[in-house]
């Protein structure tokens, strides 16, 4: 059991290690892993990436706490429309991903380290055949591109129809100059959750949609704010979550007063197994808004030296 929240106020949580082997390599990473926490409000996820610093990881854990002890605002929707999302596999696997689906929108890596301008073409296109022409397809660059670069890509990725990009330049100028220069909607996703503060970043100009992760943010309150401030469109993605932390972005997603584009909730589809037997996958191209129990802690257990890395890293960001 821990103490929380910070400084050893409040209900003790009890805390579970959870890894989890991914289908494809995604982000870098063949596995994935994290903390449970579990309070008087329910389970609450902990799982910033092994890249992030104490100081970076510490609203991820405010966003493990909220969920825990205060429980989330209440719904405004049922269900929310998702993605697929495709990583930067070859066209023939893409094609397979979005059919398989059930999606009417996919979410498309792009510009990853190995792949080529041809490979990320190859990929959309196969994409775009398999949503038909209703379908929206959005990619991520993940700030991957100079401004000269994003231009000429996503000229011929916009070829199959784009719905938007999101975060093709690393910095708020380049979005600025990148943007006069395009006609594709660019959403705003690093440059917002990784700021020094989240609200108060100056999107104008910048991009035309927000993507707000609940972890990244410091929950689904802070995340709400984070919407207000801007007053754009928002979609709502994870972070690579299990169900339980993907249950907490639905939880944003169901209480944003307007939910204009589908959200990149579907990642569990990622995951070759999950911390519960009911995991957060879509129906008909939407999750419901429910908060699975972890009933699968013991099959989905961290090994030792796992389980003591992850609870050294709780007692560094809890300091
Ligand atoms: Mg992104």
């Amino acid at each position: 059991m821990i103490p929380a929240p910070v400084g050893g106020t409040g209900p003790a949580l009890e805390a579970r290690v959870w890894s989890v082997p991914l289908r494809t390599r995604f982000r870098g990473i063949d596995v994935r892993d994290g903390v449970l926490v579990r309070g008087p409000a329910g389970w609450g996820e902990f799982s910033p990436f092994w890249d992030y610093d104490d100081a970076e990881s510490r609203r991820w854990w405010a966003a493990a706490v909220e969920a825990a002890v205060e429980g989330w605002p209440a719904p405004l929707r049922s269900s929310v429309p998702v993605n697929v999302t495709v990583p930067a596999v070859d066209a023939e696997r893409a094609h397979a991903i979005v059919s398989a689906s059930g999606c009417r929108t996919a979410k498309v890596k792009v510009a990853e380290p190995g792949q080529s301008p041809a490979d990320d073409l190859a990929r959309v296109e196969a994409v775009r055949d398999a949503l038909g022409p209703a379908g929206a397809i959005r990619v991520d660059a993940n700030a991957a591109w100079d401004v000269d670069t994003a231009v000429a890509r996503i000229g011929e990725l916009d070829r199959v129809g784009l719905e938007y990009v999101e975060q093709p330049c690393a910095t708020l100028e380049q979005l600025v100059a990148l943007r006069r220069r395009i006609d594709v909607r660019i959403a705003a996703d690093e440059v917002v959750r990784r700021s020094a503060d989240p609200l108060r970043v100056d999107l104008r100009e910048a991009c035309d949609v927000v993507v707000l992760k609940v972890q990244p943010l410091g929950g689904v309150r802070a995340a709400l704010r984070v919407a207000d401030a801007h007053g754009l469109p928002c979609v709502v993605s994870s972070a690579l979550e299990s169900s339980v932390g993907i249950a907490a972005g639905v939880a944003l997603a169901a209480a944003l007063p307007e939910l204009p584009f589908a959200c990149g909730l579907a990642t569990v589809a990622l995951f070759a197994d999950d911390v519960t037997s009911s995991p957060l996958l879509p129906v008909d191209g939407a999750l419901p808004v429910v908060r699975p129990e972890p009933d699968r802690l013991a099959e989905a257990a961290a090994d030792a030296d796992t389980d003591a890395r992850w609870r050294a890293r709780l007692d560094a960001v809890r300091a």
